[in-house]
């Protein structure tokens, strides 16, 4: 009898994502509290702890939960409305997000972030970086209700072709999200940290690009920014700089390794070499940068060590589904660099499942404790099921899980060592009630927005 811990979980396959040992054949793991305690084959653990609950599942993976390095908690309800004539960024803020976050009250907030939370612990996502919501303190009380972990960033515009209440000056904008840091960072036993976040160079001043590089700093905290995302914002800062938007990044000092750059995908060579040296992060949202974008220079970042993390761009066109996108990046990688140049090299699955775990961790400064199942990190574990027709043999368990399986595989989620999905069964006590009131608050938002969802905006 070995020393009595809260949880074991036991699977054919531990994928740690932790450097060196990476897969354990007949691995098991053991939590207590929210840490994990030790990790090994499945003899050794039994043969040193003995859990008061012990989850055994046989044809299946574990791994260190998915981080979604780039999400919007709050443009859930918007799923389905946007139509696929779409093919570029600006008429989708100016005709769909507008109007949609414009309107959206504190308590709407909070249910469509409850919303997005289950849908993440759903999918594997353990941890989240959002990208800037309205009324973010509201994304946190969801936070401590679902049990996810996750960056909040408050939406932050002072300038722009935008209406007033969503603008805020720069002095504003500075005393929401530091105040948001002194109320909020470290919450919910460490699962809620506050971040700075530019929602677009467009949108923002260079001020306050200045301002919340200095502040970060002073708060160890990082800064997002939605970058490099469309003609119109390129073309912006030529006209603006003389510069492409990273060039005037980094000529302004701001690219650091707290910096988290999201899409990044109308890049020059120069621009990935900036980015390289500076030693800022890249969030790569493969269905949106491929649906609306051009396609990121994803292994050139990769050959220049650049950190790159995966993002699901939110739910407002695509799902929150990190593992759907690791294998449409894989594919559509290769048909812009493996084909067109017959470059062999390609990039392995196991990097897509880097991406979605420790770079992610190490993009949101977190990877001390998340992003990998080793001892002494948090509990942030998911277990996926391999045992279908639809993953029968499993010849080799990370192409297994790239190519066959999908999120349904994902049987349980475990967060800060609460088991939140236990067997597809959530614990969330509300969810019809919130998947309910989601389809009612939906209907009544669309209707409201519907004259805006046809303006000629070009
Ligand atoms: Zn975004």
């Amino acid at each position: 009898m070995g020393e009595i811990v809260d949880l074991i979980l036991e699977a054919k396959y531990v994928l740690t994502m932790s450097r060196g040992k990476n897969m354990i054949i007949d691995g098991a793991v053991a939590v207590n509290g929210d840490r994990i305690i030790d990790v090994g084959r499945r003899d050794e653990i039994r043969k040193r702890f003995s859990g008061e609950e012990v989850l055994s599942y046989d044809k299946a993976a574990i791994l260190p939960g998915f981080i979604d390095a780039h999400a919007h908690n709050s443009q859930t309800l918007l799923r389905g409305v946007i139509t696929d004539h779409e093919i570029n960024i600006p008429p989708i803020w100016l005709r769909y997000l507008i109007p949609y976050e414009s309107l959206l009250k504190p308590e709407d907030v909070k249910l469509i972030s409850t919303l997005t939370q289950l849908n993440m612990i759903e999918n594997g996502v353990t941890t989240f970086l959002e990208a800037g919501s309205p009324h973010p303190e509201k994304v946190a009380e969801a936070v401590e209700e679902t049990g996810v972990r996750g960056i909040i960033t408050p939406s932050t515009m002072d300038m722009g072709n935008v209406p007033e209440s969503m603008k805020m000056s720069t002095d504003e904008a500075i005393k929401r999200t530091v105040s948001l840091i002194e109320n909020w960072n470290g919450r919910a036993d460490g699962r809620i940290r506050i971040w700075f976040s530019l929602r677009e160079l467009i949108l923002c001043t260079q001020e306050l690009y200045f301002k919340f590089k200095e502040l970060s700093e002073r708060y160890g905290v990082g800064v997002t920014t939605h970058i490099s995302e469309a003609h119109a914002e390129i073309e912006f800062s030529l006209e603006r700089f003389g510069k492409r938007p990273i060039e005037r990044l980094h000529e302004i000092g701001f690219l650091g390794e707290n910096i988290v750059l999201a899409h990044a995908a109308f890049l020059t060579s120069k621009e990935v070499k900036l980015i390289a040296e500076s030693r800022a992060n890249v969030v790569y949202c493969p269905s949106i940068d491929h649906m609306l974008m051009a396609p990121p220079r994803v292994p050139e970042m990769l050959s220049l060590g650049i950190n790159v993390a995966l993002g699901s761009d939110g739910g407002f066109k695509t799902g929150i589904d990190i593992l759907s996108e690791m294998r449409l990046a894989s594919i559509i990688l290769k048909q812009y660099y493996g084909f067109p140049f017959h470059d062999r090299m390609g990039i392995p699955a196991e990097k897509f499942l880097e991406m979605a775990t420790s770079n992610g961790a190490r993009a949101l400064l977190w990877d001390t404790e998340i992003g990998s199942i080793e001892r002494g990190k948090k509990a942030d574990i998911i277990v996926i099921d391999l045992s279908k027709p639809h993953t029968t043999p499993i010849n080799d368990p990370i192409t297994t899980i790239i190519y066959a399986a999908n999120s349904g595989d994902i049987k349980t989620t475990i967060i800060d060592g609460k088991i939140l999905m236990k067997d597809k069964k959530f614990i969330h006590k509300d969810l019809e009630k919130i998947l309910e009131r989601s389809i009612e608050r939906a209907s009544e938002i669309i209707e409201q927005i519907k004259e805006s969802l046809n303006q000629n905006v070009y």
